[in-house]
């Protein structure tokens, strides 16, 4: 029997065939169809030689042959493997070879590099694709799968480092589903606008879903744009949409974000990065609650989440460890600390991987006692709710003192005249490391280093304001919009300001 993803489409289809479940353009696929292509798309994928335990790996934007890939494959006990689109050829091939991928599925853009990756068996998702699903056998397919098998190979976002591939089982999967299902108030009514990669865990895990277990619609988008977004809602009666913080901040810079319709919306969703106090409370002036998430590709995506009934007393956090999630905040001998002292997050739960695809020994050092190292510093309130404060990675040390980048960015995003931030430590040598402010200035805005940080002045403790502020017309930031600290590092770190 499967007891995987794999069976989804035929327990939905079987409850509601004739309901939408997912929308790409002028596309509508009900259950009962999903179903179907599902199936045919397994049959077909076999024929190419797919059995059990084979790993299947998916290069493209979101598209309904995304989920039909994942689906299919769960169907056969194989393992997906969704690439991420905006890395270099080397990177992919390196993520296609260290996964062993039999199969690669993609779109059409990806021809080339597909024809030059050695990857023997291919699937382009162009008319040759609906060609083999109107062709192949409609049987059903009864693999058995249990939740132990694994289901995916996730790569991290390799924001810190190369990508690891973590490996979600079933049950990592659904485990993660029912936390969502029981924090987030998904309904079976629910349209979810998804048009952040399904790649990351954060879209696919967060948002897909959770909702295609309800029975809920899913629109789909292969690029983000705010005006469309803003449209989309609108035309679709959106209710839910997960995205990145720098998502949010273009909708709210749109020039009807304040007359666009949003009262079909019933949450919204933002993580993956650090999420500015100012991007929640411009949402609020609109009375729109911007849910802060979160989560890493190790827990199968969701960790901590603010629900709607707490966002506004308990602004700026994450809110509490999800329902089958247990959380500790350790100081760096591994202590418990106290109400709102920080201290790495450690997590515990059904949803947490067993492990890296292929990398024992990093593996090993992810766990301690059984508990996932999540590497970022959180703190806790007397509730329990938990604040992110920043990755221990990226955190600065000046004159024995710990500075977090991310705090002090938050209190930069209050200046009007910046649009975007990142703060960095440079070398010193009366203090070790001292903060640098790399500042992306709104367009005509002429704001002087000089007023920016003396806008800091009171805002933050001396010790953390910045001592130089440098100005660049874009900082480089992951597919996620997750600021890529290492690269901003080497080309900000060593100039003079
Ligand atoms: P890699 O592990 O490959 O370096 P990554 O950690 O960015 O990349 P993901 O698993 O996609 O890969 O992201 C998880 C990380 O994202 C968390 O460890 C945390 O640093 C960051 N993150 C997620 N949600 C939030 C949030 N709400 N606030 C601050 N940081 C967040
Ligand atoms: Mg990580």
């Amino acid at each position: 029997r499967n007891h995987g993803i794999g069976s989804w489409t035929r327990r939905r289809s079987r409850k509601n065939p004739r309901r939408v479940a997912l929308v790409h353009h002028d596309t509508r696929i009900t259950y009962g169809q999903l179903h179907d292509r599902t199936v045919r798309l397994a049959h077909h994928l076999r024929h190419l030689g797919v059995r059990r335990g084979d790993r299947i790996a998916y290069l493209g934007p979101n598209h309904p042959a995304y989920l039909e890939t994942m689906f299919a494959t769960s169907l056969l006990g194989a393992v997906f493997v969704p690439l991420n689109t905006r890395l270099a050829e080397p990177e992919l091939r390196q993520c296609l070879s260290d996964s062993g991928s039999l199969v690669l599925v993609h779109s059409p853009v990806f021809a080339a590099f597909a024809d030059a990756c050695g990857v023997i068996r291919r699937v382009s998702v162009d008319a040759s694709y609906e060609r083999a699903l109107a062709g192949a056998e409609t049987t059903e397919i009864d693999e058995h799968v249990s939740g132990d098998d694994l289901a995916m190979i996730m790569y991290t976002s390799g924001t810190t480092g190369r990508a690891k591939g973590a490996m979600l089982t079933h049950a990592n999967v659904i485990w993660n589903c029912h936390n969502m299902l029981v924090d987030m108030d998904f309904a079976s009514d629910e349209v979810t606008l998804l048009s952040a990669p399904l790649f990351h865990t954060a879209c696919l895990n967060v948002a897909c879903l959770p909702t295609l277990l309800k029975g809920g619609t899913v629109v789909l988008e292969e690029t983000f744009s705010p005006s469309r977004t803003l449209d989309l809602i609108e035309e679709h009666a959106v209710t839910a949409m997960f995205g990145v913080p720098t998502m949010f901040q273009q909708i709210a810079a749109e020039e009807r974000f304040d007359r666009a319709d949003f009262s079909s919306m019933r949450f919204l969703m933002c993580g993956a990065a650090p999420v500015p106090l100012a991007l929640i409370e411009t949402y609020q002036q609109r009375g729109l609650i911007l849910l802060q998430g979160y989560g890493m590709t190790e827990a199968s995506a969701g960790i901590a989440v603010l629900d709607s009934e707490h966002a506004v007393a308990k602004v700026g956090s994450a809110g509490l460890p999800q329902f089958y999630t247990d959380v500790r905040v350790v100081d760096a001998a591994g202590r418990d600390t106290a109400p709102g002292e920080r201290g790495e997050l450690l997590v515990e739960g059904p949803s947490v991987i067993p492990g890296y695809w292929g990398l024992p020994a990093e593996t090993l050092a992810a766990f301690t006692d059984g508990w996932l190292r999540s590497g970022d510093v959180a703190v806790r309130d007397d509730d329990g709710y938990l604040t992110i404060v920043d990755r221990i990675k990226d955190m600065i040390i000046s004159g024995g003192e710990n500075i977090y980048p991310a705090e002090v960015e938050n209190a930069l995003y209050q200046h009007s005249a910046v649009a975007d931030c990142a703060v960095i430590g440079v070398p010193d040598e009366q203090w070790g490391e001292v903060g640098r402010a790399v500042v992306v200035r709104a367009r005509g805005e002429a704001a002087t280093a000089e007023d920016i940080l003396s806008f800091l002045e009171g805002r933050l403790a001396r010790y953390k304001i910045p001592k130089s502020v440098v100005f660049t017309d874009a900082l480089p930031r992951s597919g996620v919009g997750k600021l890529l600290k290492p690269l901003i590092r080497k080309t900000y770190g060593t100039l003079s300001s």
